[in-house]
């Protein structure tokens, strides 16, 4: 039997509670699918904050960089806001820990639950078919390129006084492109269908080097998957006019930030978007959602988003692609069946269908054949 170590981050606010019902089905499948999960708690966010003073402890480090994967819930909340530069920030930890990972990309499945169809801001008849991918890079372009704020000599400010300029650079080598490529190839291999490659080839000289490195890796390496290059503002618009055409979405950093959002509007609730961030070694899974200070110990949160989250991880870090799917459509019959948590329940959903965190995670359990507690 394979004995997966999973670096547990449970965070702040609702992250506790939805850590335990992934731990929970975790030990479902194990159980089924003939596999071992031995997991390692360490601090992240607010609650290394509060135990260390500071955000990513080098023990976490350890753990994380010796596990097979990490399952991250949620970090953050008021307790640690703070506008002083010399204070700790929960944040501080999410992004340390993507970078000391190396994780440059940022993949994060848009998928359509029928029996929340209505919760989209697009009439269902648009919807039909949606099941996509988002692989976006995540460590270059705008948000790691040369900028700078400087006093602008040539330019005129209020009253006639020299102003200042700003200016980020987005710049992409080779190698970034390569591997990025690559992923987004691998995962439309697997799902069998296309990738779009997102771009402004148009008018940037970055995009230009995108889209000759894209399709140089396409004819090398993977000439049986279908390619179609997309301009950005066109993608955008394509998204809410036909989001059904797309498969595999790749794009760099900055695009890929605005471009996920926009999708996982089409499934319109928060609490349902899992992400998945690899690099080359281990690789980190955690819903898209905050840690919800606000429902955070009442057992109200819903779980789902952590247990996709899981699904990424066993089909990313463990290729257990049949305990992937049996999940997936474990959560996709509870919810056929019309049970919801608070904030995916409808005016009609009757009031005994509505259940809290536990209660949805004994449900998925139960699906995937076993009730255990
Ligand atoms: P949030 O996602 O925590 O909450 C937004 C709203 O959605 C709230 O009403 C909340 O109750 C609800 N919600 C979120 N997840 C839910 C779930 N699983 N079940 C039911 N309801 C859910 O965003 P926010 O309120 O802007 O931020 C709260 C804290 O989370 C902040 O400190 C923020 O910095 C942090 N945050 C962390 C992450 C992360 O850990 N990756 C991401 C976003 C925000």
């Amino acid at each position: 039997m394979t004995t997966y170590r999973i670096c547990l981050l449970p965070g702040d606010g609702i992250g506790p509670e939805i850590t335990a019902e992934a731990v929970k089905v975790l030990g479902v499948i194990g159980e089924r699918f003939g596999a071992t999960f031995e997991f390692d708690e360490a601090l992240l966010g607010g609650a290394a904050i509060d135990a260390t003073g500071t955000a990513l402890p080098e023990s976490t480090l350890t753990i994380a960089h010796a596990a097979d994967a990490v399952l991250l819930a949620a970090i953050g909340g008021p307790k640690w806001d703070t506008t002083d530069p010399d204070k700790p920030r929960p944040e501080q930890g999410l992004l340390g820990i993507r970078k000391a990972l190396g994780l440059y990309a940022n993949l994060r499945p848009v998928r359509i639950f029928d029996a929340l169809k209505d919760a989209s801001s697009l009439k269902p008849e648009y919807l039909e078919g949606v099941d996509m991918l988002i692989v976006r890079e995540l460590t270059g372009g705008l948000y790691f390129g040369a900028r700078a704020r400087e006093r602008d000599v040539e330019g005129a400010g209020t009253g006639g006084a020299p102003g200042q300029r700003a200016y980020d650079t987005m710049d992409y080598r080779e190698f970034e492109i390569e591997r990025i490529a690559r992923v987004a190839f691998d995962a439309a291999r697997t799902r069998g269908r296309k990738v779009h490659s997102v771009d402004k080839a148009n008018v940037l000289e970055s995009s230009r080097l995108w889209r000759e490195v894209v399709h140089r890796i396409h004819e090398a390496e993977y000439s049986d998957v279908e390619l179609v290059d997309q301009l950005v503002d066109n993608s955008a618009m394509q998204l809410v006019r036909n989001p059904a055409q797309f498969d595999v979405m790749v794009t760099e950093n900055m695009f890929g930030d605005i471009l996920s959002d926009e999708a996982s509007m089409l499934t319109g609730s928060l609490g349902m978007l899992a992400s998945a961030s690899l690099g080359d070694g281990t690789a980190l899974y955690e819903p898209s959602h905050g840690s919800a200070p606000d429902i955070a110990g009442q057992g109200l949160a819903n779980p789902l988003a952590m247990l996709l989250s899981v699904e990424l991880m066993l089909r990313y870090s463990f290729s257990m692609h049949d305990a992937a799917d049996a999940l997936a459509a474990a959560i996709e019959s509870v919810l056929a069946d019309g049970w919801r948590t608070r904030d995916i329940s409808e005016a009609a959903t009757p009031l005994e269908l509505t259940v809290g965190t536990v209660a949805m995670g004994d449900l998925v359990c139960e699906k995937l054949g076993e009730t255990r507690r």
